[in-house]
This record gives C-alpha cells, sequence and structure tokens, in this order.
C-alpha cells in the first residue's frame, strides 16, 4: 500500500488500517499470523520532510533458533520517523544531516510512502535476536536431527578434541597396514 504524500488532507493525516496476513510477502524470517492493526498520524514537517508516528499490532510466527519449531512473537511497537524524499541519485547528494531531531529518517519514492515497507522494518526490529520457544529449548540433536524437546534419542554426541585428530588418522593407517 502505497500512501499518496501530496494528497494530504490539511496538515496532518489520521490513518487506521488493518492489514491481513495474505497481504504481506513472504519473507525469511518471519510470517504474519493474524491481521495487522496500524495507528498512523502522518504530518507535515520542515521542507518536503513529513513526521511519521504511529502504533503497530500484530502476530508474527517465528522459528525457534535452536529447534526451529514455530513460535509467536507478539509485536505491539510504536514509532516515530522522518520520511524524507529519497534521492534519484544518493551519490550527487551532500550528507544530510542526520540525528537533527533525534528521529529515524526514512525514505519516501515519486511522493508516496510505502506502507508495507514501513510495517516490514518495524517488524524486523521488533523481532528477537535468537527467537526461543522456550528458555529451556534443548534444540536439535547435532547427530541425527531429532528434536529433544520430545525425543530422547540415543546418540552420544562425541566431541573430538581437534588436536589429537592427525593422531587418529595415524592409528587408523597403521590400522590398514
Ligand atoms: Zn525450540
Ligand atoms: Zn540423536
Amino acid at each position: 500500500m502505497l500512501l499518496d504524500l501530496s494528497r494530504l488532507h490539511g496538515s496532518r493525516e489520521h490513518l487506521e488500517r488493518t492489514f491481513q496476513p495474505a497481504a504481506f510477502p513472504q519473507d525469511e524470517e518471519y510470517r504474519v499470523a493474524t491481521p495487522v492493526h496500524l495507528s498512523m498520524d502522518v504530518e507535515k514537517a520542515d521542507g518536503d520532510a513529513f513526521r511519521v508516528t504511529g502504533r503497530i499490532s500484530a502476530r508474527l510466527e517465528l522459528e525457534c533458533s535452536r529447534c526451529l519449531e514455530n513460535v509467536e512473537a507478539p509485536v505491539d511497537a510504536s514509532f516515530e520517523l522522518r520520511y524524507v524524499p529519497q534521492a534519484e541519485n544518493r551519490a550527487d547528494e551532500p550528507e544530510r544531516e542526520i540525528g537533527e531531531d533525534d528521529l529515524t529518517t526514512a525514505f519516501y519514492r515519486e511522493g508516496a510512502l510505502d506502507v508495507m515497507e514501513l510495517l516490514h522494518e518495524q517488524f524486523v526490529l521488533a523481532l528477537p535476536m535468537k527467537p526461543l520457544c522456550a528458555q529451556g529449548c534443548r534444540g536439535l540433536c547435532p547427530v541425527c536431527g531429532e528434536n529433544l524437546n520430545r525425543t530422547e534419542c540415543s546418540c552420544t554426541p562425541v566431541w573430538e578434541d581437534p588436536r589429537l585428530a592427525p593422531l587418529k588418522g595415524l592409528l587408523n593407517r597403521e590400522k590398514e597396514n
């Protein structure tokens, strides 16, 4: 969904939208599990900048970083962004003053703000670095790949001292001879 910034009514516009999970493109990191609610205010700022504040609530589904099972992550995030037009050619653009009002800078293109991109960026910011299904998740067996939260496998994880590996090769060779 693109929001045409040139068609703002007055200097401020309030938006309430609900997006169905199917509206979101496939993403490697998460899946949108329930409709996403967005409440947002767009306000004209200095020059061609816009101040965008709002709140997102959603439920995302991620993979547990240890056992790869699905984990639900509620997202309830508020944001405050400063949108400036994206330069056609970044190389010609002098460095922008970053952080002049402590707002995170985002870019709009051809007069329009990409709402789906805004949501995606907020989701990524809200995602945990290492999602876990449970604090004590035991992960997958490195030998057979079984989910150790559900089954006990009979593999004995052997840790080989890498310093002994050449020695072992030597022993094997002796056995062959
Ligand atoms: Zn897990
Ligand atoms: Zn195993």
